[in-house]
């Protein structure tokens, strides 16, 4: 129970990575928020994290409205007593070759991963430093934090974007306690990559089969997914790391996908 007595925020928490690192926070003891766009799925999740035994509840968010984030922090202060723990997670994908990549879809992709993530910091933070505990902030990066794919420039920028985000937090924040590091997975099958594989199949004019071999795996040491129970137990090792000695940092799990 190494998260005991903490509040964490886990945005995009109603379905895949974020939603099984909620799961595996409140195990480790955390009160954990389940903040989503989908807030009937977000209620189910944090329901059934209540009737397994831990302490959890949803809260509607937008991670790329300033209100409904501040909104989202400010109703779980008051209801949990603080912010330990932010995991910025909310993601999505959207795969086009640069020359048919719609301006929209690239504004988009940079709200949600980058100015939730901003967002999301800048509201928990303030809380953080005025506890006098300080705390621990997670970026979801990806591989594509450090690696680039065809059909993928948005992700690709957004991620790289994350690693800096991170490093100027964690040089701020150090000095009071808050550490920031991104967590950096290989492909998991969720339902954001479940999606991508016909659409890669489609753009690169190759197989489903051939997408998950040759694309998505074929860099991996053993063919393998990573799983999110592998993300969300990475997650958890860096919220409960108690000093400044691990900050600033990315961890990547990939199966050898990429080495750092
Ligand atoms: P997912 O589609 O299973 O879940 C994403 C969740 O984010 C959904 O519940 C969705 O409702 C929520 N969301 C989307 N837009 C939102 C917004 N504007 N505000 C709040 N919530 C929003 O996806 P996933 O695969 O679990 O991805 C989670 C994160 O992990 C993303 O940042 C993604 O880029 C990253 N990631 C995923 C993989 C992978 O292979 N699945 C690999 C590396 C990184």
């Amino acid at each position: 129970m190494a998260l005991q007595g903490k509040v964490a925020l886990v945005t995009g928490a109603a379905s895949g990575i974020g939603e099984q690192t909620a799961r595996k926070l409140a195990t480790d003891g955390a009160a954990v928020v389940i903040a989503d766009l989908n807030l009937a799925n977000a209620q189910k999740v944090a329901d059934s994290i209540v009737e397994a035994g831990g302490k959890a509840i949803a809260v509607s968010m937008d991670v790329t409205s300033e209100d409904a984030v501040n909104a989202g922090i400010e109703e779980t202060v008051a209801k949990l007593g603080g912010i330990d723990v932010l995991v910025s997670n909310a993601g999505i994908q959207i795969v086009a070759p640069i020359e048919e990549y719609a301006y929209a879809d690239w504004k988009k992709m940079l709200a949600i991963h980058l100015d939730g993530a901003f967002l999301t910091t800048k509201a928990a933070i303030r809380h953080m430093y005025a506890s006098g505990k300080g705390g621990s902030i997670i970026y979801m990066g990806s591989v594509h934090s450090h690696e680039a794919s065809k059909l993928k420039s948005a992700y690709v920028t957004a991620k790289h974007g994350l690693l800096g985000l991170a490093r100027v937090v964690a040089k701020e924040g150090g000095p009071r306690g808050v550490r920031a590091n991104v967590v950096c997975p290989g492909f998991v099958r969720t339902p954001l990559v479940e999606k991508q594989i016909p659409e890669q199949a489609k753009a690169l004019g190759i197989s489903e089969e051939e997408v998950v071999k040759n694309v998505m795996l074929k860099e991996t040491v053993d063919g393998e997914f990573t799983t999110v129970a592998d993300v969300a137990n990475t997650v958890a090792f860096l919220a409960g790391f108690e000093s400044n000695a691990l900050t600033g940092q990315s961890v990547v799990v990939s199966h050898g996908w990429f080495m750092q």
